[in-house]
């Protein structure tokens, strides 16, 4: 019998993960788990980890890891995903929230790591042209550092681990949706 899908996505802001997150929805039936979003929701209800998350977010800043932590494990134990599986977008960020992630899955292995590969110049051009709140110049400056930074190490943490596979972020949605769909059958 097959295991249900469990996905992680992998792609600096800008590279087109939220748009591909609705084609992987879509097709596999999983559950989309997106940190930012979940962080947006507490700061809109102006719950307690709301108002703590709201200037790290707006300062273009990681939240710590232990909140950050806390929300995806409270999330992952729901059993709407325990049964469809999921795709993690935006988590995990930093090397300790990759080993808490495959701590907290245990037996329940990852289908895929994706990392959706769009130049630098590439995903500028195209945060500057979005224009949500936390997309101002230094706000993208400093999360695209972060990027570099604390998430490809993360992504190499997978790496080493044999887990990770490079798609090609450039090109129409549909190209690269199918790039994935293939990436995702072939490590299933
Ligand atoms: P973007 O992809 O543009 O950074 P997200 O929606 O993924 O947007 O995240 C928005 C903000 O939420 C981040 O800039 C950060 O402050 C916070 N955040 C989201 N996910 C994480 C995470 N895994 N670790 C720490 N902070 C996070």
């Amino acid at each position: 019998m097959t295991d249900v899908t469990r996905l992680v996505i992998f792609g600096r802001q800008g590279a087109g993960k939220g748009t591909q997150c609705d084609r992987i929805i879509d097709h596999f039936g999983v559950i989309h788990l997106s940190t930012g979003d979940m962080f947006r929701v507490a700061v809109a209800a102006e719950t307690e980890l709301g108002k703590q998350v709201e200037p790290i977010m707006q300062s273009g800043g990681l939240v710590p890891d232990e909140m950050t932590i806390g929300i995806v494990r409270e999330r992952l134990s729901q059993p709407d995903v325990e049964s469809k599986g999921f795709v993690l977008d935006g988590f995990p960020r930093t090397p300790g929230q990759a080993e808490a992630l495959v701590e907290m899955l245990g037996d329940a292995r990852l289908t895929a790591v994706i990392n959706l590969d769009v130049p630098l110049d590439e995903v500028t051009a195209r945060m500057k042209a979005r224009g949500r709140e936390d997309d101002t110049d230094e706000g993208i400056a400093k999360r695209l550092a972060l990027y570099d930074s604390e998430t490809v190490p993360t992504i190499n943490w997978f790496a080493e681990r044999g887990m990770v596979v490079n798609v090609d972020g450039l090109g129409t949605e549909d190209e690269v949706a199918e790039r994935i769909f293939a990436a995702i059958e072939s490590s299933d």
